[in-house]
């Protein structure tokens, strides 16, 4: 079927009345690059009006009890699992990920609201011990505000579920504004929503609006003084901009950005095990995941064998449709990545032993879209190029002689986000975790950099900007702390034995 009629079937089919505006903002899909839709874009006024809008929700959503707005995420979470085939289909269209792959993405959907509904009784603060007698101390913790909620082309559900559910439950408002090359999920996204809000009968309406358009067009969104908390997922370079825009008013961030992810591999490793790991890390939503591992660190002594293993592997895995069962990479997003992908094997060749892969693959079949082979690149160092991210599938390969060594190039890159190391010596494993060791966000052992689960803390250090959401605790960066301390004698000793006598 016609990609842009089986995108508007899904969409129908999902509550989205109309997303084929003539005058809109036109959307393309990666996999062959035909135009799948076409969404208004905000300007300055409706955003201004929105961002009203979503204040006086906040007023309503913040007294609705924690555990009666984790209700109305479960409600999203049902929306969701219902629909999951139809979700997963679409977000294979608009992002060329892999069916597989854009099934996953939804799933993490249906994890992080089945997570959010548990948080929502769980929202306590500590009790604190008192310096001073008849005292008690205490934290509170209360919802923020409206929070803006700017996500990436790569994730464009999950990465706003991560955040949508935990803002939800935790009584803050939302304003999401999508990649401007992933809107249609967006619509579908918030069209389940409003079904389940129908569903929670409490009038819990504008608790999550879109912001539709470019960078510069949601450029109010951050400059709006009511907005109290900005989670933007992108660049870095975009990271850089949002930070220097919000840091005179102060505004909470959240800031999940790039990564340059790097696996070592010790002479102990299960290579079958490592193999696999490898290759889905390097090449799976071809090459275009933050965590996706582009840094490989080899022991010297099995350094020949096991680039000789990747190579054959990078060569045999099949590109094309992700439609397409059986294929295991997709197209890049656009011409641009690719590129990008080709400027940097072009920087590579300086420095690199030997280069496969990297080549256009299907232009005769798909004239406007961009598959490309994988590229496994052997480097003789690090060099810049390998310091960089680029958003794409090579994997810069290097031998290492001591784990020290390793490490020391391991955390030579900028970013910060994820890393593994492929051992079976508990002192490797343990070391590449201590202090000493990785200096990413997530570190791992025995299992690939991409693929996190939900209830762990996501994010990174350093230049992928040192935000966490999803799991564990990170919840608190979407409420405000108020420390209490309550007086109940009939006494004011102050703190610190201050003296302070009127009379
Ligand atoms: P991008 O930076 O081009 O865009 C991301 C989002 O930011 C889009 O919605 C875009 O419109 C918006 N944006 C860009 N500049 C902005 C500005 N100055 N003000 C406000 N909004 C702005 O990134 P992309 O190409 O969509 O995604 C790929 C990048 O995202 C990669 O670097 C990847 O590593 C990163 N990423 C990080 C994570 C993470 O959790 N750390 C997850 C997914 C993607």
């Amino acid at each position: 079927m016609e990609l842009h009629a089986e995108t508007q079937r899904i969409l129908r089919s999902l509550g989205v009345a109309s997303a084929d505006r003539p005058d809109g903002l036109a959307v393309r899909s990666p996999i062959d690059g035909s135009r799948i839709g076409a969404v208004a874009a905000d300007d300055a006024a409706s955003i201004s009006l929105k961002i009203d809008g979503a204040q006086r929700a906040f007023l309503h959503w913040r007294a609705t009890p924690a555990p009666k707005r984790g209700e109305l995420v479960r409600l999203l979470g049902e929306q969701v699992r219902a629909h999951k085939a139809n979700l997963g289909r679409l977000v294979s269209i608009e992002t060329g990920k892999i069916f597989q792959e854009g099934l996953g993405e939804v799933q993490e959907v249906i994890d992080i609201c089945d997570f959010a509904v548990g948080l929502s009784r769980q929202l306590h603060g500590l009790t604190i011990a008192s310096e001073r007698p008849g005292h008690r101390m205490m934290e509170s913790w209360h919802p923020l505000g409206p929070a803006a909620v700017i996500t990436a082309f790569n994730f464009p559900v999950a990465v706003w579920a991560w955040n949508a559910a935990l803002a939800l439950v935790c009584g803050d408002v939302v304003l999401w504004k999508p990649s401007e090359k992933t809107p249609l999920t967006a619509l579908a996204m918030q069209a389940l929503l409003e079904r389940a809000c129908i569903a929670h009968q409490s009038g819990a309406e504008k608790i999550n609006q879109l912001v539709v358009g470019s960078a510069e067009q949601a450029r109010p969104l951050l400059d709006h003084p009511q907005v109290r908390l900005v989670s933007a997922t992108g660049s870095t370079r975009m990271g850089r901009a949002v930070a220097a825009q919000l840091a005179p008013r102060f505004v909470r961030t959240i800031l999940e950005l790039g990564g340059n992810n790097a696996a070592v591999v010790a002479p102990s490793a299960d290579l079958a095990l490592a193999e696999r790991a490898i290759v889905f890390a390097a090449v799976g939503t071809a090459g275009q995941r933050c965590t996706t591992l582009r840094r490989l660190l080899v022991a010297r002594s099995i350094y020949e064998p096991l680039l000789q293993r990747l190579r054959a592997l990078f060569q045999r895995v099949t590109v094309g449709s992700p439609l397409d069962e059986g294929t295991l990479v997709g197209p890049l997003i656009d011409g641009a990545a690719f590129q990008s992908m080709q400027q940097a094997l072009t920087r590579a060749r300086a420095d690199a032993a030997w280069i496969c892969g990297g080549e256009r693959l299907l232009q005769e079949r798909y004239p406007d879209a961009y598959y490309v082979r994988p590229a496994l690149v052997a480097m003789q160092r690090q060099s810049e190029i390998v310091l960089e991210e680029t958003f794409a599938p090579i994997l810069y390969a290097m031998p290492y002689d001591t784990l020290e060594e390793a490490v020391a190039m391991h955390n030579a890159a900028r970013h910060g986000l994820s890393s593994s190391i492929f051992t079976n010596d508990l002192r490797e494993a343990e070391l590449f975790l201590s202090a000493a060791g990785s200096d990413c966000g997530i570190a791992n052992v025995n299992i690939g950099t991409s693929g996190a689960e939900i209830g762990g803390a996501f994010g990174g250090e350093k230049e992928s900007g040192g935000g966490r959401e999803s799991g564990s605790d990170a919840w608190k960066s979407y409420m405000r702390r108020a420390t209490n301390t309550i007086n109940y004698s009939r006494d004011l000793p102050l703190a610190q034995g201050i003296r302070f006598e009127l009379d």
